[in-house]
This record gives structure tokens, C-alpha cells and sequence, in this order.
């Protein structure tokens, strides 16, 4: 038995997950659980209300020409 990898809690769904480099997702158990993660603090973070508005001006400026 040579298998040393730590064992940590996966943040979003609380599963065993092995901390080793053949995890890409780490500290998370999946690619799902860390797009979840990040899409939660993006949501907070990030935004960006009125684009709506973009589009309406973007469609009068190609209605103009
Ligand atoms: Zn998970």
C-alpha cells in the first residue's frame, strides 16, 4: 500500500475527495461541484444589470446604416 494521499471534504457536496494531481478538481470531488462553487461566488460578485439596454442601442446603431 503506497497510496498517501490526503483525504479532504469537497466543499460543495461534503464528499471524501483524494487531494492528488491526478484530481484536476481538487479540493473538489468534480468538475460539477467546482463550476457550482465558483458559478455561487461569481453570482454575488459579479452583476452586471442593464443588458438589456446594450442590446437595444447596438440594434438602432445597425437600424441607422
Ligand atoms: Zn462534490
Amino acid at each position: 500500500m503506497s497510496d498517501t494521499a490526503r483525504i479532504v471534504s469537497c466543499p460543495t457536496c461534503q464528499a471524501a475527495v483524494k487531494w492528488t494531481a491526478k484530481n484536476p478538481y481538487r479540493p473538489f470531488c468534480s468538475e460539477r461541484c467546482k463550476l457550482i462553487d465558483l458559478g455561487a461566488w461569481a453570482d454575488e460578485s459579479h452583476r452586471i444589470p442593464g443588458d438589456a439596454d446594450h442590446q437595444d442601442v447596438l440594434s438602432e446603431d445597425l437600424q441607422g446604416r
